[in-house]
């Protein structure tokens, strides 16, 4: 018998009666797997765990029986591949009485980074949308075919399975040609399938209906700036639940300034890095995705890091956190004047949910839009989703934890049930 486990918040209304109730997430990337076992009987997690460096002689699994309370377990070994990673974690998964062949296994919820504008919604895997997911690789070069792999080998192994994939591009679908539009040649446009795409759709879904719980109103009643600020970091304006702008692009590195990536520059800069610094696309893409953001500017990438030497007087630490801010601060105001009407602003993700002095300063300055950070109420460290603008407030600001994880077994437990 499994301990009763408490009920996670932020599940919507699907209510299990009978049948199977458990949803195994899987997040694959190129060299990683990442993955919880969750209990929709109320979005308790059960399991949780990541293997790393698939394919190196140094690979790393390690198993947090959740449930249990037990300690995490790691081993390192080699696992030569996805197929193999998979394996390790059913092994661990089945050793806490929770195996891929359990009875309790609804489905399984896989994390796709690109959708196109084919996925709208979280699908049912079958053979044709396999083969769509890979006509989308060209989007998406380097995550669409780790997701691909993740979903083969899980089919593989439990090819009865209802397997769902839960798209990061989706949510932002609902953009209108304005938005989502490149003021590109069309026709070039159109042949490359060219347009705005945007990425983190799982985290902006959650975090905005997550906001409007906070304020005890339904998401079709209220217009929210969601800020996911992570390592990666994106904005969107989500009108009445539905996303009308995102930051990010093509891919994800346009828009804010995030920890290694550049986020919007000038697209003659890319010109420039080659007829003038010599650099092949290779580098430039590089340069910009892995070398530049605040890393680029600072050298570390750790917002934690950059305040403790900003605190000790570090100017190029300093420079990067205004870079970061100011850019911030554009993107607020840009989606409150898409947005008409603004109710809150909610911060998420690690810096977000973290770092009080981005909240503080990203807003600073906005009180006549009606954006007001409280200075007590932003230190408070830790919680659930919680206010951080004073009780007269015009607009509500908010720190919400994301939890992508729980939004795609939600997502996917709602579609299997049916
Ligand atoms: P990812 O995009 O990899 O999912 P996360 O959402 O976990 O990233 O965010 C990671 C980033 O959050 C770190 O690089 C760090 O800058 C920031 N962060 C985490 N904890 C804190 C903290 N206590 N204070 C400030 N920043 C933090």
């Amino acid at each position: 018998m499994h301990p009763t486990v408490p009920a996670a918040e932020g599940t919507r209304s699907v209510t299990a009666t009978d049948g199977p109730h458990h949803v195994l997430v899987l997040n694959s990337g190129s060299s990683s797997v990442k993955y919880q076992l969750l209990d929709m009987r109320g979005g308790a997690r059960l399991a949780s765990g990541l293997v790393e460096r698939i394919g190196e002689r140094t690979s790393r699994l390690v198993h947090t029986p959740l449930a249990t309370g037990s300690p995490a377990r790691e081993r390192v070994a080699p696992i030569a591949d996805h197929a193999a990673a998979l394996t390790a974690v059913a092994g661990e998964l089945a050793a806490d009485g929770w195996g891929l062949d359990s009875p309790e296994l609804a489905a399984i919820g896989h994390r796709v980074v690109h959708g196109g504008q084919h996925f709208t919604e979280p699908t049912v895997i079958d053979e044709a949308v396999l083969a769509e997911i890979e006509r989308l690789i060209p989007l998406a070069p380097l995550h669409n075919p780790a997701n691909l792999t993740g979903i083969r080998t899980a089919r593989e192994l439990r090819p009865d399975l209802p397997q769902v994939a839960v798209f990061d591009t989706a949510f932002h679908t609902t953009m209108p040609e304005a938005a989502a539009r490149y003021a590109i040649d069309a026709a070039t446009a159109d042949a490359h399938r060219i347009r705005r795409y945007g990425f983190h759709g799982t985290s902006h879904a959650y975090v905005s209906r997550r906001t409007a719980e906070l304020l005890g109103k339904d998401p079709s009643e209220v217009n929210v700036i969601v800020l996911h600020l992570g390592n990666g970091a994106s904005a969107s304006a989500v009108r009445g639940g539905v996303c009308v702008e995102t930051s990010m692009g093509l891919t994800p590195l346009e828009g804010l300034v995030m920890g290694t990536r550049s986020g919007d520059v000038d697209p003659a800069v890319v010109f420039h890095l080659k007829r003038v610094a010599g650099l092949d696309t290779d580098e430039v893409d590089a340069l910009l995705n892995k070398r530049s953001g605040l890393v680029g500017l600072c050298g570390d990438n750790d917002m934690r890091e950059i305040r403790r030497r900003i605190d000790g007087g570090d100017a190029a630490a300093r420079l990067a956190f205004d870079v970061y801010v100011h850019r911030l601060k554009k993107y607020v105001g840009a989606y409150y004047a898409v947005l008409g009407r603004v109710d809150a602003v909610a911060f998420t993700a690690g810096v977000g949910e973290n770092a009080a002095p981005v909240r503080a300063a990203a807003l600073d300055g906005l009180a006549g839009l009606g954006l007001v950070v409280d200075e007590e109420l932003n230190a408070v460290r830790g919680g659930g989703p919680r206010l951080i603008s004073p009780a007269h407030g015009r607009v509500a600001v908010a720190v919400v934890p994301t939890d992508e994880e729980l939004e795609i077994a939600t997502q996917t437990y709602a579609l299997v049930r049916g």
